[in-house]
């Protein structure tokens, strides 16, 4: 059903111009390096049972989508070039993002994810339905701890460790102000890098909570928390979207200051 060409799947969707000198050139730069960086991370085959099991999802395929062309491959960050916040979730779902190819899309998650970041203004429309949905996030890119789904959604630490240098390159080309994770393990991952950076002692000081924030040393971006917009949290009222718009809407105004 849904396959849009490989190199419109890699490639980041910027949005309107953001007006600034210097923005086209700065957007031109970032795209190109994340090109070759989606490029590699589509091609990964580091974790073996990730590998066999994002492979036997897309083969065997959720009776509904049946007429679906899986992607099972891993899946590439996605969002604006230029984006100040990056959004770390925990990995692609077997039937969402493992099928459509794109980061939080076709899942209850994202519906609830891109809702929630198009009434905060940070996306053009709020649904998710497929890589050529015309969906485009502003000032917003989104990506994963794990690129590739797991079963149970549950990652292993050590999938999680090897894919971490995708996200480190991702926060040296985008340079962002402001990370928000989709709960504990994003929350970890993110302080993970800056205690092998050295920019923190111990990842014990920083509690996770939803609404949690975490300033660093000048340059460093700041960390936000939110609980993961699992359809369990969701489904239950742990996670509301008043929830989200209130952690969006103060992510909003540092962002602005
Ligand atoms: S989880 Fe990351 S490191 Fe492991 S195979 Fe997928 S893309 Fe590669």
């Amino acid at each position: 059903m849904e396959c849009g060409s490989l190199a419109a799947a890699f490639l980041p969707i910027g949005t309107a111009p953001h007006g600034e000198a210097g923005s086209t050139k700065r957007m031109a730069e970032n795209l190109a390096q994340l090109r070759v960086l989606n490029d590699e991370v589509v091609a990964c085959a580091k974790c073996p049972r990730l590998v066999k099991y994002r492979e036997k999802v897309a083969r065997e395929k959720r009776r509904a989508y049946r007429a679906w062309e899986y992607w099972g491959k891993p899946v590439p960050g996605f969002g604006d070039a230029q984006a100040q916040l990056l959004i770390l979730g925990l990995a692609p779902a077997a039937h969402g993002a493992n099928r459509t190819g794109r980061m939080f899309t076709g899942d209850r998650s994202g519906d609830f994810l891109y809702a929630a970041l198009h009434k905060a203004g940070f996306a053009n429309q709020p649904t998710s339905l497929h890589r050529d949905d015309g969906l485009q996030l502003d000032r917003v890119y989104t990506t994963a701890t794990c690129r590739c789904a797991p079963p149970d959604n549950q990652p292993l630490p050590r999938e999680v460790s090897n894919c971490r240098a995708y996200l480190e390159r991702e926060l040296e080309i985008l340079k962002p102000k402001a990370v928000l994770a989709l709960g504990k393990i994003a929350w970890d991952a993110y302080l993970e890098i800056l205690k092998q950076r050295g920019v923190i002692a111990s990842r014990a000081l920083y509690k996770f909570a939803h609404g949690a924030e975490a300033e660093f040393a000048p340059g460093t971006p700041r960390l936000f928390g939110v609980y993961h917009p699992s359809q369990q949290n969701t489904q239950t009222g742990r996670v509301t979207p008043a929830m989200y718009a209130k952690v969006l809407h103060k992510i909003r105004r540092f962002l602005e200051n």
